[in-house]
């Protein structure tokens, strides 16, 4: 992680903030601006972790912030302690110790014995901007607290990073969410994020989630979420690269101006949108953006030299031949529109299913727009299983969507999120 002091600005600085507030040394909202304000709850924080209170943000203060990040903390079972007291002291419940801690016997906590021991607030921020960093977090600690929830990684970006996957669900049906192929629509990756969180709580408390029992989605449906297909240009668009740094100075290069950089920033690093790599129609994708002049790495629309010429796009493609999913959903912004269709392609039960994605969502059921009606992943999955595959536009506004619309966009797909996982199995 890197040192943050008085001065610093950017997201991590917002996520650093995140954590002063959790553990209760900031009232103000992150901001990602380190000034007087942060640096006092630094310094704050420190004094009551048995820090040197320097202000900084280095190595050691990270650590301590961790749990607050993660939102769980590891802790050695001391004489005298129950379950009921810890969840008293951290302000947790028994039932969120017992799932964090299968192997353990809450009957016969030995003394050093270490304990999960979850803390009490959601794991997936709606007030910082997300990184790939702040992803890793987020997972992290979803894993700790809900045992359940597996994580892996389906490849790595064009800088190495992972392409995080997350599965739940014990059922027949493969479903696949994915989101952020498109880095200036990044807000799509915490809005999978908190499903994730929710449908794991949920199940934990056995109670329903978007009007579905959340055992019943696990026992039918095995859900794959990749919630940032594009992490490169996630960090480039939300601040991550900070100005100087050989990956934010490379693509400004090929945005060949200033002039909305990064914030407009849609391809991955390289300049490659990775939304028009997929073999289906890629040949009419290609020429219809070349005759729109976009014939060169850039900030948006260049289809590639090939199709599946970046790595993330073709560890989505090797992912998917991997697995047989029944249906896909891919997250975009913006526009609040549901893309069912692909060519002549019609799967079967992929209307009625998108007749119930509009109802539940209040987003209108259409038909991809001609320019970019190739090379998408949902014209591929259509085309090459002949199953359904959505494209989701969530959201309204100017692309990237503000943080402020997380909460609504989650609310409008809750419902559409739990239904995808069974729709498939229903008879027509
Ligand atoms: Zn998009």
């Amino acid at each position: 992680m890197e040192i943050l002091r008085y001065g610093s600005i950017g997201p991590m600085v917002a996520f650093a903030q995140l954590g002063l507030k959790r553990a209760g040394f900031l009232n103000a909202e992150p901001d990602g601006i380190f000034g007087n304000q942060t640096r006092t709850a630094v310094q704050r924080f420190q004094h009551s972790s048995g820090l040197r209170q320097d202000g900084i943000i280095g190595p050691r203060t990270w650590t301590e912030l961790t749990p607050w990040l993660t939102g769980y903390r590891e802790v050695n079972v001391q004489r005298g302690d129950s379950y009921f007291r810890l969840a008293e002291k951290f302000g947790t419940t028994v039932m969120a110790l017992e799932t964090a801690n299968p192997q353990a016997d809450p009957l016969n906590l030995r003394i050093g014995q270490k304990l999960i021991v979850p803390l009490p607030f959601s794991v997936v921020p709606e007030n910082v901007p997300f990184t790939s960093t702040v992803l890793l977090y987020c997972i992290r600690g979803l894993r700790a607290r809900y045992p359940y929830l597996y994580a892996d990684s389906i490849g790595d970006s064009v800088l190495g990073t992972p392409l995080y996957l997350l599965r739940l669900g014990a059922g027949e049906s493969q479903v696949l969410f994915n989101g952020a192929h498109h880095a200036n629509e990044w807000i799509t990756s915490p809005l999978l994020m908190k499903y994730v969180e929710t449908y794991a709580q949920a199940y934990m408390e056995d109670r329903p989630i978007g009007g579905i029992l959340a055992s019943e989605l696990y026992r039918r449906a095995n859900l794959f979420v990749v919630p940032m297909v594009n992490p490169d240009g996630v960090d480039l668009v939300t601040g991550a690269y900070a100005p100087g740094s050989k990956p934010y100075f490379d693509a400004l290069s090929l945005n060949g101006s200033a002039e909305g950089f990064p914030k407009n920033w849609k391809a991955n690093i390289r300049g490659v949108d990775l939304n028009l790599q997929y073999p289906a129609g890629w040949e009419k994708a290609r020429q219809i953006k070349f005759a729109q002049g976009y014939t060169k790495p850039g900030p948006r629309d260049y289809v590639g030299p090939e199709p599946l010429s970046e790595p993330e796009s073709k560890a989505v493609y090797d992912f998917t031949r991997k697995n047989s999913f029944a249906l896909t959903l891919s997250y975009h912004t913006q526009g609040e529109v549901i893309y069912w269709k692909y060519d002549d392609f019609e799967p079967a039960g992929s209307r009625r299913i998108g007749l119930e994605f509009s109802r539940l969502s209040g987003y209108a059921l259409e038909l991809t727009p001609e320019e970019s009606a190739n090379a998408g992943y949902k014209d591929w999955f259509i085309q090459a299983y002949d199953r359904p595959g959505y494209t989701i536009e969530a959201g309204s506004g100017i692309n990237p969507l503000p943080l402020s619309q997380l909460s609504n966009i989650y609310a409008d797909n809750e419902s559409l999120l739990s239904y995808a996982q069974i729709a498939e199995a229903e008879p027509e």
